[in-house]
């Protein structure tokens, strides 16, 4: 689940970003919409505790995420969050199972191989787990990243920009596997997304539309 409430952030010498209100129940979907700048980045960011608020809360699974201290916060992510950034950030020098691996090694957890190969092969990606990421082609890359957000089966699933470079047929493929992901791990599921191919695809799900700010509407 998650709720905000009176949720702000400002960056240094920027406008202040305010956030309407929103509630999703656990396992629920969002999309977070809006032009490009109007924050949709910047609100992921404060959910996986990546940013800090400097105004409002934001409760995230079940904590509010200001009240945890940075280490607790990391180890906090590690479990609870799964991030599928925009920019994918797989490390070029290790295989895409080791990528996975980092995972436990972010959360103090103990690697579980069986449980990677598992992740992999639910995403049709088993054949490729000793490639290095420069192997792969864009669409599987995106879905080794989204393999290791799921790996720990975290309770939000937070997904920036997924079909930004992606012809409709991948569009499609991509918002069903994050669908599959989040209801097989009971997710709540957050999709930050500008693309309207992604609204028309799901036309029924609960969605917070953002605006940049500009001096007028803060006035
Ligand atoms: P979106 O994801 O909707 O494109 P962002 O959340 O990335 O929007 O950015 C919202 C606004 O905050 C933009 O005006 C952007 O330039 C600014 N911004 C984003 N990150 C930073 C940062 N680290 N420092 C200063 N300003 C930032
Ligand atoms: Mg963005």
């Amino acid at each position: 689940m998650i709720e905000t409430r009176g949720l702000r952030h400002t960056y240094p010498g920027a406008e202040p970003l305010p956030f309407d209100d929103v509630a999703v129940p656990q396992g629920g979907s969002l999309l977070l919409r809006g032009a490009s700048g109007s924050g949709k980045s910047t609100w992921l960011a404060l959910a996986a505790g990546l940013l800090t608020p400097q105004a409002g809360d934001m409760v995230v699974a079940g904590q509010a995420v200001a009240a945890l201290r940075a280490g607790e916060r990391d180890r906090w992510r590690a479990r609870c969050i799964g991030f599928l950034p925009q920019k994918l950030f797989l490390s070029e020098a290790l295989s895409v199972a080791d990528n996975l691996a980092l995972v436990y090694f972010a959360s103090g957890q103990a690697v579980d191989r069986v449980a990677i190969a598992r992740a992999l092969d639910a995403l049709g990606l088993g054949a490729l787990a000793a490639r290095k990421p420069a192997q792969l082609s864009g669409g599987q890359a995106q879905r080794v990243a989204l393999a290791r957000a799921l790996l720990l089966r975290p309770q939000v699933l937070l997904v920036d920009e997924p079909t930004a470079s992606l012809d409709d047929a991948a569009c499609a493929a991509a918002l069903d596997l994050l669908q599959q992901g989040a209801e097989q791990t009971g997710a709540t599921l957050v999709i930050a997304t500008h693309d309207a191919r992604v609204v028309q695809r799901l036309p029924n799900t609960r969605t917070l539309v953002l605006r940049a700010a500009t001096s007028e509407t803060l006035a």
